[in-house]
């Protein structure tokens, strides 16, 4: 039986990395059925809106979608495509492998990490108030009252708000990632000592949650020095887990550790249902060109394969991944080796693709 999986193709460089990592999927023999939806830029004049409705319902149905990346057109007055479909599909834990390839340019070599970011609350839950503005002044002067603490008069309000409900369920998803993987250690990464009620209850979360897990280590750090650390011994580290904007901060940094965003996958899991994409963005500069490195939403399909519950499938598409980088023939500009040629995303899929095939 085919499994059904929706494809968001994205905007900018994504309609060509959504194709390579089709290509690459397909030549797995897992049989899939896709049902491709168009978000983003591209899509806004048709729909008038650059989430068309039948995006989300197709995810809701198929419950596993793959996403090339979606522009957020700054000053449009649309917030981000990428948050929109997190919160809509209540995609609460976002997990962002970072492992170390031969042939990937790095200053660090064997980093062997695993991101999990909380992904619907905290700073990004898009509660904001412009500096100016009669909201921005009552929600300043409501504070102060609440708080007897003074707020600069004329300044930008963002509430960070952190639940028990949302940090304890990202946890355990790090806990059960660490356990399913043969992962050794939990880190949970925060600033309570600095945001005591907020990053204060998502440690106290993490802690509790960590009881369940005997057999998994469980320690924190507080994310100033957790950076320091990772750029020091990241080998001490395994899976870390943490707020969304910690999260997002630090997996770019653990993206750059092993090459950068070109080879960084991730997938954003909700219960029962799943959205896989890569960390990058839409990167408009590249757009059309046939030239960004397709590996990032390559890997993402590595996450997605083994969700649909095919390591097999999932490992053959990793080590073609892993075979082709190395040998450094049919790679894109940013993974070609001095001097050496290099060729195109589609082509680049297609090698890994006859290497899945093989
Ligand atoms: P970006 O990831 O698009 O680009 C950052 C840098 O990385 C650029 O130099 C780019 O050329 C390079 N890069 C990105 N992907 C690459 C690839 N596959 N191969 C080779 N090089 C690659 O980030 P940005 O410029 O900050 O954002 C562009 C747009 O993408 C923005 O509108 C942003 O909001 C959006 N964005 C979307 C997502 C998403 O869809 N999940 C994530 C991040 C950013």
């Amino acid at each position: 039986m085919a499994y059904s999986v929706t494809l968001i193709r994205g905007d900018g460089i994504g309609p060509e990395v959504a194709k390579a990592t089709q290509t690459v999927v397909d030549a797995t023999g897992v049989k899939i059925d896709w049902a491709i939806e168009d978000a983003g830029v591209d899509v806004m004049e048709t729909y008038g809106t650059p989430l068309p409705d039948r995006v989300l319902e197709s995810v809701r149905k198929t419950k596993v979608a793959i996403k090339g990346p979606i522009t957020t057109p700054i000053g449009s007055g649309f917030r981000s495509v990428n948050v929109a479909i997190r919160k809509e599909l209540d995609l609460y834990a976002n997990l962002r492998p970072a492992k170390s390839m031969q042939g990937v340019r790095s200053k660090f070599s064997d980093v062997d990490l695993v991101i999990v970011r909380e992904n619907t609350e905290d700073l990004y839950s898009g509660i904001e108030f412009q500096a100016g503005t009669e909201d921005a002044e009552k929600a300043r002067k409501f504070m102060e009252e609440l708080s007897g603490k003074s707020i600069r008069e004329g300044s930008a309000i963002g509430i960070k708000p952190i639940s028990e409900f949302c940090s304890r369920r990202t946890v355990k998803f790090a806990f059960d990632y660490a356990r399913e993987n043969g992962r050794k250690k939990v880190t949970a990464v925060h600033k309570a000592n600095i945001m005591k009620f907020t990053d204060g209850l998502f440690l106290e979360s993490a802690r509790d949650v960590a009881k369940s897990y005997p057999e998994i280590e469980f320690e924190d750090r507080i994310v100033d020095n957790m950076c320091m650390q990772l750029m020091q011994k990241p080998e001490l580290y395994d899976v870390l887990v943490l707020p969304n904007l910690y999260g997002d901060i630090v997996s770019d940094l653990t993206s750059g550790m092993i090459g950068g965003l070109g080879v960084a996958p991730g997938g954003n899991y909700g219960d029962g249902i799943a959205v896989f994409e890569a960390i990058h963005g839409s990167a408009p500069k590249y757009a059309g060109q046939n030239k960004v490195n397709p590996t990032a939403l390559i890997l993402s399909g590595v996450l997605m394969l083994k969700y649909l519950g095919e390591p097999e499938a999932a490992m053959r598409v990793q080590k073609a991944v892993e075979a082709v980088i190395a040998e450094g023939k049919y790679v894109t500009y940013d993974l070609a080796p001095a001097g050496a040629s290099s060729v195109g995303t589609q082509e680049m899929a297609d090698a890994i693709a006859s290497k899945v095939a093989a």
